[in-house]
């Protein structure tokens, strides 16, 4: 049987939150980390009127690579190509220095598929409106004003994917602090 759009979200939903289930975000609060994958697929579904299921699954899904113990493998298995490859193209080389990684985001951009281009706009606007209203306990302005500043160089690199989203996009940066 053909696995329902539902059905793959819900899995995509139920892995996520399993997998982020001891850890939490940088905000004094500390949430549950869970809350921003779930920002981020309502963010394209609700803000995006995005309906592409992989593109939803893989935002869902974006940060189990980079994040926790989730394997490439794993997620083609239970999810396959497609949705797999979203979430490569958004999955920071951890084994690089923070500069770097960061300077990689702003070079790629222009280079990712438009599936991966929604999903990493989706992940700017999430943690601009985190840092515009739960940033990180220990971070100073200075540091909430550059992540501002970095998260649209890296945005500016991707644009005209999605319009509207850039313009969500543009909404949440004038909230820089
Ligand atoms: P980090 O990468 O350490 O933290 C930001 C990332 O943490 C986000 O991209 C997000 O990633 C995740 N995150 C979890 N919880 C939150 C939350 N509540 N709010 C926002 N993000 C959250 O920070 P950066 O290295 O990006 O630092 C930001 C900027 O500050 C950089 O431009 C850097 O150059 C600069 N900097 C300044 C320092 C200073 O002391 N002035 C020191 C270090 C850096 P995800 O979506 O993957 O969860
Ligand atoms: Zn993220």
């Amino acid at each position: 049987m053909e696995t329902s759009n539902e059905a793959t979200l819900f899995s995509a939903l139920a892995f996520a939150a399993d997998k982020h289930r001891n850890q939490r975000r940088k905000d004094p609060e500390a949430s549950p980390y869970i809350n921003h994958p779930i920002a981020l697929a309502r963010i394209l579904a609700a803000e995006g009127s995005v309906t592409d299921t992989a593109t939803l699954a893989a935002a869902v899904l974006h940060d189990t690579i980079e994040d926790t113990k989730t394997t490439a493998d794993e997620l083609r298995r239970l999810f396959g190509d497609r949705v797999t490859n979203i979430v490569l193209e958004v999955t920071d080389d951890k084994s690089l220095l923070k500069a770097e990684r960061k300077k990689r985001q702003i070079e790629q951009a222009p280079f990712l598929t438009p599936q991966a281009k929604l999903v990493k706009l989706a992940d700017k606007i999430a943690n601009l409106r985190d840092v515009a209203v739960r940033s990180p306990a220990d971070w100073s302005l200075d540091r909430r004003r550059e992540y501002f500043d970095w998260a649209k160089q890296v945005i500016d690199g991707l644009r005209g994917v999605h319009p509207q989203l850039e313009a969500v996009f543009d909404t949440a940066y004038q909230a820089k602090p």
